[in-house]
């Protein structure tokens, strides 16, 4: 079988608690508000989480990533065609199974519409959301505009408002680039290094640390954003992050290989984010 290598982006952890509180029912509420006028996007915050040596790291292989893709294209179209052919390959997996039974299908549908609605300057990817049954692993991902979000993690989930920000962010890896710039270095792989191009790309994701950590905060801000528009409250994402680091172990050796930043700090960064841009003050 010919697999088509997958840079997924992954919500490591996710822990909602009980996917309940309808309180919008499935009918599309739109927006209710608009941002506040100078947004501001920092991330000052990520930088007691990655070693200087990540963070050096993370700022050449950004340099070196925009030269050797510099001619390279990557359509919407071809983002889309990608999350076409991701799907069709995932369903030979046994273990990979799209429950479209359940009736929360429905509301993920709402959900989804609702958040591309509020979409400053959209871009042409098509979006689909999926339900997983998968009760073991917690997580939520994204390829090329197709959205997967298993029973688990509905199953941790506290409210909706979470549930918004969270397929928001997924959303956001979509919308802020960050897939088409891995498609865009697959391509220069090829072209480059012929079949060791994927290989030499798998090794090369494993030491983009603090690279990947900004966009998953990029991806967190852009989920955050969409909520408030809709007047979801802002604040539940902060205390999901909060109550996720209750367990979470620190290594400090880890942190040059993190793809994710750890949930304190991701709860520090939102908070801050909600504090200066919304004037909200998280409990
Ligand atoms: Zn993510």
């Amino acid at each position: 079988m010919k697999t088509i290598p997958v840079f997924l982006v992954f919500l490591f952890f996710i822990s909602c608690s009980e996917f309940a509180s309808d309180k919008d029912g499935n009918a599309l509420k739109g927006k209710v508000r608009d941002l506040p006028k100078n947004m501001s996007y920092s991330y000052d915050c990520l930088k007691d989480d990655s070693s200087k040596v990540s963070d050096m790291w993370g700022k050449a292989d950004n340099l070196i990533n925009k030269v050797v893709t510099y001619d390279i294209e990557v359509t919407d179209e071809e983002q889309t065609k990608y999350g076409d052919t991701f799907l069709i390959e995932s369903k030979k997996d046994k273990k990979f199974i799209i429950d479209d039974q359940d009736p929360v299908n429905e509301k993920l549908q709402t959900i989804l519409k609702e958040l591309l609605q509020e979409r400053a300057k959209p871009t042409g990817i098509e979006y689909q959301i999926f339900l997983l049954k998968d009760t073991a692993t917690i997580n939520a991902y994204t390829v090329g505009g197709k959205i997967f979000i298993t029973t688990a993690m509905l199953n941790k989930c506290k409210n909706d408002d979470q549930l918004y920000a969270i397929i928001g962010h997924e959303i956001g890896h979509n919308e802020k680039g960050h897939i088409k710039a891995s498609l865009k270095q697959l391509k220069a792989s090829r072209e480059f290094f012929g079949e060791w191009g994927e290989a030499l790309m798998s090794i090369k994701k494993l030491l983009t640390g603090s690279f990947n950590q900004k966009n998953e905060m990029e991806a967190d801000y852009y989920g955050l954003d969409l909520s408030w528009k809709l007047g979801y409250d802002v604040c539940a994402i902060k205390s999901f992050w909060d109550d996720l680091a209750k367990g979470e172990k620190k290594e400090e050796w880890f942190d040059f290989f993190r793809t994710h930043p750890y949930s304190d700090t991701r709860s520090k960064c939102l908070t801050a984010h909600i504090e200066k841009n919304f004037e909200v003050e998280c409990k």
